[in-house]
């Protein structure tokens, strides 16, 4: 008789000292219909609920460790674009009075080229004046692409000027498009347009929207092969955005390194005298007073493709930085 009653309470014994080691395991035993049998159904149930809220626990310490890791990883990338963004005004100030400078000198040079081309082909072109031709063409023609580089130096340290207007983006890409149809032919690229119908109208600058598309299919063109395809698309807008702008290409592609890289004043990886680095940091200037962000896709042989996201009215204060994040945050 004494083992029957000894038994169950042996169990009840020695269960909270399995509890308190650790083992939220329920006993599983059979209970009796006794008192004591009910004191063993109710400590089972509340292992069971221990069990439960230790596991809940862990799993809340595991999230809140991730969020902590994922909050310390975007105030790094944060801190990043706000050094970077420090950088880029520095250099924007220092643009600006560089330029200034050098603009009217310029003009000059390229006036007095193109006065002394003319008197020039109008004395007739005797041999001994072809070789000072061909020189003042260079003269004139080497002005003239210092005179674009002052013009982007400009504009990248400049708010633009132009009046905002609620603009079709459908129209604009046409436009841009008409305008690099030519190389795409002269490349023999397959150029695809593709435009969303009755898209909401955006509140832009709209020659810098277009002057922007421009900056990404020129850079396209150029990292592609000859036959490779070249997409120009509107999308309806996503996360919030109103609409969307691509320029996808099948070309190069880009490494992580240089993909981080592409944003930033003067980064190049084109030879001397092909690229001054400055178009997209001028079209991620534009994208930013628009209130929009840009992402880029790509990878080493696999072309790139160049999202912006823009919303239906630029804020007052644009945000300082307009890339957005590897997910699009
Ligand atoms: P630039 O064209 O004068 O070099 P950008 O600021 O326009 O200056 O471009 C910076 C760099 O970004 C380029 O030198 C190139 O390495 C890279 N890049 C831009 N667009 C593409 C693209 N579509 N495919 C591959 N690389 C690109």
């Amino acid at each position: 008789m004494n083992i029957f009653v000894n038994r169950p309470v042996n169990g009840l014994i020695e269960a909270p000292r399995r509890v308190a080691a650790g083992d939220l395991e329920p006993a599983g035993s059979r209970y009796s219909h006794d008192e004591i049998g009910q004191l063993a159904r109710s400590f089972d149930a509340m292992t069971v609920d221990l069990a439960k809220a230790r596991a809940e626990l862990n799993e809340w310490a595991e999230t809140l460790e991730q969020r902590v890791e994922r909050k310390r990883e975007q105030l790094r990338q944060a801190d990043a674009r706000a050094m970077a963004a420090a950088q880029m005004a520095t250099v924007g100030k220092l643009a600006a009075s560089v330029a200034h400078e050098i603009n009217n000198p310029l003009a000059g040079i390229r006036t007095y080229a193109r006065l002394l081309l003319r008197r020039l082909s109008a004395q007739g072109s005797l041999p001994a004046d072809e070789a000072a031709l061909e020189g003042l063409s260079l003269i004139e023609s080497e002005s003239a692409r210092c005179g674009e580089i002052v013009k982007h130096l400009l504009q990248y340290s400049r708010p633009g000027t132009e009046q905002m207007a609620d603009s079709d983006l459908n129209q604009l890409a046409r436009e841009a498009a008409r305008l690099i149809q030519h190389q795409t032919q002269v490349q023999n690229l397959r150029f695809q347009v593709e435009l969303t119908p009755e898209l909401p109208r955006v509140r832009c600058h709209p020659q810098e929207i277009k002057q922007m598309l421009l900056a990404l299919l020129i850079n396209a063109c150029e990292a592609s092969r000859e036959g490779g395809g070249l997409f120009l698309r509107t999308r309806p807008g996503a996360d919030g955005y109103a609409c969307r702008l691509e320029v996808a290409d099948e070309g190069c592609g880009m490494s992580p390194d240089i993909a981080d890289r592409i944003f930033e004043p003067f980064f190049t990886t084109k030879e001397a005298g092909k690229g001054v680095g400055l178009g997209l940091a001028v079209v991620a200037q534009i994208v930013r007073r628009h209130g929009g962000r840009i992402l880029v896709d790509t990878s080493p042989g696999h072309g790139a493709t160049f999202t912006i996201d823009l919303p239906a009215t630029p804020p007052e204060d644009p945000p300082s930085d307009a890339r957005g994040g590897p997910d699009g945050a």
